[in-house]
């Protein structure tokens, strides 16, 4: 057999059993890691400093939001610390009056407070939640030295007044004045489900606004308090046109 066939039999016989041992034995497997990696660009992120992005949907400690006027979207309805598996949320509600209001609903959130001891960041809560009072951010800083600093209150949790909003609480006259319709206007019922395909629920009445926030006039907080269901009886007597 010529020399030259010899060396390249045995260079081929050589590489096959290399590679056998990096396939098929587990010290082999082991040492065939750093050898793949070696060669390829180190990903070496310079957190702090450079924190990556995170996907669009990433879970990171929630918000309390507000509508564009500053009145607070949360009902203090408790779903959200029903829905929670962890017990990590808090909710005090209480109601809102003629001269206090913090939300369009009867009822707001006086005490609201997230566990992060306990939260593992699931989102049931802010699925749960009927008003898209509570979200989530991309935050995901919010280590503490201490358990105590973990629990974060209303004030922690409450996003800025939007730019031309105001604190609460408002009087129900400023309220009823704005004519809104905190509840969205068209989509009020979400998607239903019609023979397996998602379908835009109908838009609802215009007049659902009027029925929902009455326009009508509301006695001036140095006047004497009138009964909200007195007032909305009058308005359904004119229609919701008042
Ligand atoms: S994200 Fe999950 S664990 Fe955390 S408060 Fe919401 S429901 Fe509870
Ligand atoms: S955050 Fe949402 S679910 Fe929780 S109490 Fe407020 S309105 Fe209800």
């Amino acid at each position: 057999m010529p020399p030259v066939l010899v060396t390249i039999l045995s260079f081929v016989v050589l590489a096959l059993l290399v590679w056998a041992f990096l396939r098929y034995t587990i010290l082999g497997r082991g040492m065939s890691v750093p050898l793949r990696t070696m060669f390829t660009t180190p990903e070496t992120a310079q957190y702090p400093e450079q924190p990556r992005p995170v996907a669009p949907r990433f879970h990171g400690r929630h918000q309390l939001n507000r509508y564009a006027d500053g009145l607070e979207k949360c009902i203090g309805c408790e779903l959200c610390a029903w829905a929670c598996p962890a017990d990590a949320i808090y909710v005090q509600g209480a109601d809102n009056t003629l001269t206090e209001r913090y939300s369009p609903g009867e009822r707001f959130a006086e005490d609201y407070q997230i566990n992060y001891n306990r939260c593992i960041l699931c989102g049931l809560c802010i699925e749960a939640c009927p008003t898209r009072a509570l979200t989530m951010t991309h935050d995901y800083e919010f280590s503490a030295d201490s358990r105590r600093d973990l629990i974060w209150d209303k004030a922690d949790l409450i996003v800025d007044v939007p730019p031309g909003g105001e604190d609460t609480p408002h009087t129900d006259h400023e309220v009823r004045r704005r004519g809104l319709n905190y509840y969205g206007g068209l989509a009020v019922t979400p998607p239903t489900l019609h023979g397996g395909r998602f379908e835009q629920a109908a838009p609802a009445p215009a007049s659902r606004a009027a029925q929902v926030v009455p326009t009508g006039e509301l006695p001036h907080t140095s006047e004497e308090a009138r009964d909200p269901a007195e007032i909305g009886d009058e308005n359904r007597a004119h229609g919701g046109k008042r």
